[in-house]
């Protein structure tokens, strides 16, 4: 049998406190009948991963009927160990806030007002200005006549939540705009 760290403390807690507590000539019915209604009761596990921080702890994240019901720590995942951080363990409540963005938003120059746009503009939108910086910016030579072919109004962030492959791709992706700025979440 595969015994997973999750499963075998499971195990073991379910085991001890049906121990414990039945020879103790307590009734475990009603706290079974409890279990049966806990709010993770028949939802399908999906592993995740938390988004605020490069330390990228493993979460479970419950989901019933395709809604995420709840989130925790991973105990099998071996850089967090089932352990989260305050902002870990919040993480369902940003998902059902209601202040959530759930659309890009976008303010004009000088207005001072956001207004909801579709991802189709934004992401058109996105093109368009690193196409233009591109070709108003674009460095071909240095001042001692050596060719560069960069562009240096251009700047790119990476994400801890990116793999090392997604990383390498996207990295070949930026220098070949001609961008040599960037720098990365997880250094921090
Ligand atoms: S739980 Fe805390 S330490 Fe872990 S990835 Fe999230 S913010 Fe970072």
């Amino acid at each position: 049998m595969n015994t997973t760290r999750r499963s075998f403390l499971k195990l073991m807690s379910v085991s001890a406190v049906g121990l414990s507590l039945g020879q103790l000539g307590f009734d475990l019915a009603e706290a079974q009948a409890y279990a049966s209604k806990l709010k993770i009761e028949g939802a399908k596990e999906v592993g995740s991963v938390c988004p605020f921080c490069s330390v990228c702890c493993q979460i479970i994240a419950y989901v019933r009927n395709g809604k995420l019901v709840s989130t925790e720590g991973d105990p099998d995942f071996p850089v967090n160990e089932g352990a989260l951080c305050a902002k870990g363990a919040a993480l369902f409540s940003m998902y059902t806030n209601p202040h959530r963005l759930t659309k890009p938003l976008y303010r004009a120059p000088h207005s001072d007002k956001w207004v909801e746009k579709d991802w189709e503009w934004t992401m058109n939108q996105i093109a368009r200005r690193v196409k233009d910086a591109r070709d108003k910016d674009m460095i071909l030579k240095n001042e001692k006549g050596q060719t560069v072919n960069r562009v240096d109004s251009l700047f790119m962030m990476g994400t801890s939540h990116a793999s090392n492959e997604e990383c390498a791709v996207i990295h070949q992706a930026i220098r070949s705009l001609g961008m040599v700025q960037m720098d990365h979440q997880a250094r921090v």
